[in-house]
Parts: C-alpha cells; structure tokens; sequence
C-alpha cells in the first residue's frame, strides 16, 4: 500500500465515520456496506498510487511554467498534462458530483483526502481537479436540468475542467468592488463583458463568472448585492470562440504549474446558476468548498515537507549522530508533526459535518421520512450548517498557516540544503506562500470566522464539543484530557466576552480568537481519534499540553490589553517609519 494513504485517513475510512448511517440516510436504500467501504477503500488506494506516482516528475519540473495556447486560452506544462490524464483514465475527478451525471457521489470526507494526496505530490495539480470538482458541484447545486444535463457528464469525464472568476484588479477581499457587467441583451441572450485577474485554470472551457447585473449595476456598486453568478464557456455550441480570452500569465514565486490567467470576457454569452441579484450566495458555496479544498491541499504539501524532513535528519550526521537525535532538532519535527495532526484533524471533522449535511439534504428531498425523522434532520441541518459555517474559514486559515511553517521548518532542518534547488523543501515553502492569501487571505478568514461567532455558532459548536468531552471523561486513558480541553472552552467564553464589548478591538484580535477556538476543535478531534487508536493518544497529549498554556496566553492577550492596544496601535503607526 502506498504511503499516501496515511494512518489518519484510515483510521477515519475503517473506524471513526459510521458509513452505514450516513449512507442509508443519503439514499433510501439498503445499503451494502461491505461493498460500499471496498469501493471506497479501493479509491483512495488508486489515488495514492498514483499520486505517489506523481511525485518525480513534479519535483523535477518544479519550474516549468504553465503558457497560453494559441486560441486563446492556457495550458500547464506537459507533466501536469500527463498527470491529468491519469486521473481522469482511472476515473479520479470529479468524484463527488451525482451517479446520475457520471459522478461517484464520494463524500467529502473521502474527496478531501483524494485532494490532499494529489497536493502532496503536485499542489499544481491540485488546482486543476480542485476548480474541476469545485465548478461542477457549483452548476450540480444551482443549474437548471438542462445546464445539468449538458455540462457534468463532460466534467465526471474529465474532458472539461473549470475556474472561478471573482478577482478585479480593484476588487481582491472586497468583492462588492466586481465591475464585470452581465447584461441581459434583447435577443434573450446574457453577454458577459469585463476584466478578471490572478484566475486559477483560467484556460478551462467552463468559468464560473462573478458579475454584475445591468439592470441594477449603478445601484449595487460597491456592495455584494446585484451580482450574478454566470456560467461561461469558452467555446459557443457550434465550436466557435465565445469571446474569452487569456490575456496574460502570472509570472509567481510558486505553484508554476498552475495557470494563473487575466481572462477577458467581451461579449461572451453565458447563462446564470442561480437567482440575479444572488449570485453572491451561489458563489459563496464554492469558495467555502474551494476554501476546504485549500486547507486539504495545504496539509497534502505540509505532509511532503514533514516526511522530506523527517527522513533527512534520521540520515544526516553531525557531531557524530543524526541531526534527528539533537533535542533541538527532535522537538522541531515533534512539533512538525503534531501540529499537522491538528490541522487535518480540524480538517477531517468539518468534512464530516458537510457529508452529514449533504446526506440530510438528500434525505429531505425524499417523501420517505416519517414526520419525527425529518424535522430531526432539518434540526440538525440548520446546527451543523452553522458549525461549518465556523469550521470552514479556521480550516482553512490554519492548515495554510501551519503549511507555512512546516515548510518553513523543513527547510530549517535541511540546513544550507534546504535553500538550495539540491532538495524540494525550498519548492515546498515557495509553494505554500499562496495558500494563506487565495480563497480568501488569512485575515479575511479570521474576519468571517469573527463574524460567525458574533452570530452564535459558537455556542452550536461548544455544544457538541463539550457533549463530546463529557462523554470521554467516562473511558479512564481520555478523561483527564478532556477535562482540560472542556476548561479550555470556558477560558475561551471569559475571554470572548471581554473581546465582543468593542467590535473594533474584537477584529484587531479575531485571530487570537480563531485560533483558540481552532485549538479546542483539534483537540477534542484527536481525542477521538485517541479513542480509537489509542497509540494516537500521545499526538493528543502533546497537542493538548501546548494548548493549554496557549489558550491561557492568548486569553489574557484579548483581557490585559483591551483599553490600550487600538490606541497604541495608532500610536506606534504614527511614528515615522
Ligand atoms: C496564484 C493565485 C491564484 C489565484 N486564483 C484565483 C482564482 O482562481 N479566482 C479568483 O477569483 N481569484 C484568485 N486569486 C486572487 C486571490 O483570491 C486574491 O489575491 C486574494 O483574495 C486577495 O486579494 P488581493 O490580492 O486583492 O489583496 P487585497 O484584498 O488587496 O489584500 C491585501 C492585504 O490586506 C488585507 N485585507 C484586506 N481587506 C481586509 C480586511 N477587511 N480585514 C483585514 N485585512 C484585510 C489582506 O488580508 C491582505 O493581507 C488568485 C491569486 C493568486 C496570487
């Protein structure tokens, strides 16, 4: 078995999902469970074959860059090519979308971790199947039959591939600045006019396009309001142009492989997935996918540089033993790896509570649920939407920053190696720069996040965690544990308390706040995970014994300094530089 299918992934896959619930509730049939976990277990090995495959020549062609074809659009180097076209023979993309067009209907759970082992060999790559999935169950969620029917069976194929089309030259974070005009024309078509820049995969026939509505443009500028999500080709049925073009590449620090594109649209027809006017919303469930997908892609390349520095400093020797051995060394990659534990610990129960939702949503659309079975399920649609809501901006901002530093730290551990093109450490720190600022910088999620709790999912989430917690102080090997984790939370209730009374303070600390929360999430994760592989319960010490004097730290950071630190802030800025 390939390496890339890593003990937390099967731990998850044989032991911590119970498949049987959630797929009888997804589909009214009896479910086959034997069958259903040996298809599942036979994709994620196909994948982490392959994706281990993967690796060579991702590394060697590191620097070859992605270029604009003659028609118009954009390609990635040729090995990329070639992986892809693995992926899509053996079936791998677009796994998530419905059987019914061509899909697989692969809970996420399963699709993050096909996501995360492609990054870890080609975060490159990833872009291409990450948009590919991202696109397709954007048009599966909010397409008509039609527009369905004609484009997810080409995406399942993989014979079309995507891109999402938000960023303006002045419109990055703030998407209310989007001047891309959609204008309904008098022949009944929707043209599509405007500039997009920094467009991932922007050679993809299908773009998923954020513009704005004609009828309303004056009236909605500035604000996320009037805007449509458009689906547009870049090809008219008859094979003709349809007005989309590349106009020029990034030239960027890392992911090289990847077309990062200014796409023109001028008179480009398309149709709308969705409502007018809402295509905010449409949109905002792609980027919260795209945002998960991020963080998957950031533990992936986290997980390369974690087992490069783990396997050089048990074989590099310096003062007569291996660098591994120095205590220094040896906390470095302990902290390495528990902190990766973490992220794709946080990571992994989001997923489940996506797939659990998904499978609700299924179950709703059904006439098959008795009265009591169906207002449960919207019960609990509506907690866990709000708790992913939450989840999805912390994944995403902490797996990003922990891929930072991990690669960071690899390269540390590599010493004079590590900075030059000799090994890949350096490949992989230049890669992960991007991850903390697409889909969303880190301050921009820590400021979703920050809002999500000013709405209560907070409490939702405590909820279940504390439930969980003091339903762990029953087995003897957790319960100290998670009596510490449970006091954690309510360090975190003091101290949101003090934060919230000044919303101008409160974002200023929005990522002590996030990151609390973050902790106490991981941990309580990888309690369970320590409930079911009880070797795992070292990872959970380790995490929870840094935890417990970070939280106090960064509680008494949002109390000591809450009258001084905006003022001071000012103060210091006022300086000259
Ligand atoms: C390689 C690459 C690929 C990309 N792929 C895509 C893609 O496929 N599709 C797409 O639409 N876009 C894509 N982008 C664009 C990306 O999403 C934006 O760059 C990102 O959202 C940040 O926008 P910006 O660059 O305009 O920075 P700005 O919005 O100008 O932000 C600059 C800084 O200010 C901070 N900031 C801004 N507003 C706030 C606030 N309210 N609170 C706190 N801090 C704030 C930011 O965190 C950041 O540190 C890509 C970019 C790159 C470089």
């Amino acid at each position: 078995m390939s390496h890339y299918l890593g003990t937390a992934m099967r731990l998850y896959l044989d032991h911590l999902v119970d498949w049987e619930a959630l797929l009888s509730l997804q589909r009214s049939e009896r479910v086959d469970l034997d069958a259903e976990v040996g298809a599942f277990r036979t994709i994620l090995e196909t994948a982490a074959q392959l994706a281990a495959s993967f690796e060579e020549p991702a590394r060697k062609h590191w620097h070859a860059e992605a270029s604009l074809t003659d028609d118009g659009g954009a390609t990635s180097p040729p090995h990329i090519r070639a992986a892809y076209e693995q992926l899509r023979k053996a079936g791998l993309v677009s796994l998530p979308i419905d059987e019914e067009y061509g899909g697989y209907g692969l809970p996420t759970l399963l699709n993050g971790m096909v996501i995360e082992m492609i990054s870890r060999a080609d975060p490159s790559l990833m872009m291409i199947v990450g948009l590919q999935t991202g696109a397709a169950s954007d048009i599966q969620k909010y397409g008509s039959e039609e527009v369905k029917r004609k484009w997810l069976p080409r995406f399942t194929a993989g014979d079309v591939e995507g891109s999402m089309d938000l960023t303006e030259p002045q419109a990055g974070s703030d998407l209310g600045g989007i001047a891309t005009r959609a204008t309904e024309t008098e022949d009944g078509r929707l043209r599509v006019d405007g500039q997009k820049i920094f467009i991932s995969n922007g050679g993809a026939e299908v773009h998923l396009v954020l513009a704005r509505d004609d009828d309303s443009y004056d009236a909605s500028k500035g604000t996320t309001k009037g805007l449509s999500l458009i689906l547009v080709p870049r090809h008219k049925d008859d094979g003709s142009p349809n007005g989309v073009t590349v106009t020029r590449l990034e030239r960027k620090l890392g992911i090289h492989g990847s077309a990062t594109c200014e796409v023109v649209f001028d008179d480009a027809e398309g149709v709308r997935l969705g409502k007018q006017g809402q295509g905010f919303r449409a949109m905002l469930d792609l980027m919260n996918a795209a945002r998960l997908g991020v963080a998957s892609q950031a533990v992936g390349l986290a997980s390369a540089a974690l087992h490069d520095a783990r396997e050089y400093a048990k074989q590099r020797k310096q003062f007569g033993v291996p660098i591994a051995e120095q205590p220094l060394v040896k906390t470095m990659l302990a902290r390495m790896t528990v902190n990766l534990e973490a992220a794709r610990a946080l990571l992994y129960r989001t997923y489940g509570l996506l797939d659990r939702n998904i499978a609700r949503e299924a179950a709703l659309g059904r006439d098959d649920l008795s009265a009591a079975a169906r207002a449960e399920a919207e019960a609990g649609l509506e907690r866990d939407s709000s708790r992913v809501r939450l989840l999805t901006p912390l994944c995403k901002y902490h797996a990003t920053e922990i891929c930072d530093e991990i690669t960071r730290d690899a390269m540390q551990v590599f010493g004079g190696v590590g900075f030059t093109m000799d090994s890949d450490v350096g490949k992989y720190h230049a890669d992960s720069l991007i991850m903390t600022v697409y889909e969303g910088t880190s301050e921009i999620q820590a400021s979703f996040a920050l809002k999500e709790i000013g709405k209560g999912a907070l409490n939702t989430v405590f909820k279940q965690i504390r439930d969980e917690l003091a339903e762990m102080q029953n087995d003897p090997e957790r319960a100290e544990l998670a009596k510490q984790v449970l006091e954690m939370t309510h360090r975190i209730d003091q101290a949101g308390g003090v934060l919230f009374q000044d919303i101008g303070y409160a974002l200023m600390r929005a990522k002590l706040l996030t990151q609390m929360v973050i902790d106490v999430t991981a941990a309580t994760e990888l309690l369970h995970q320590a409930g079911a592989d009880s070797e795992r319960r070292v990872v959970a010490e380790a995490f929870i014994a840094r935890c417990s004097l970070g939280i106090e730290h960064m509680a008494r950071r949002i109390e000591v300094d809450a009258d001084t630190a905006v003022d001071r802030d000012a103060a210091v800025l006022a300086l000259e530089a």
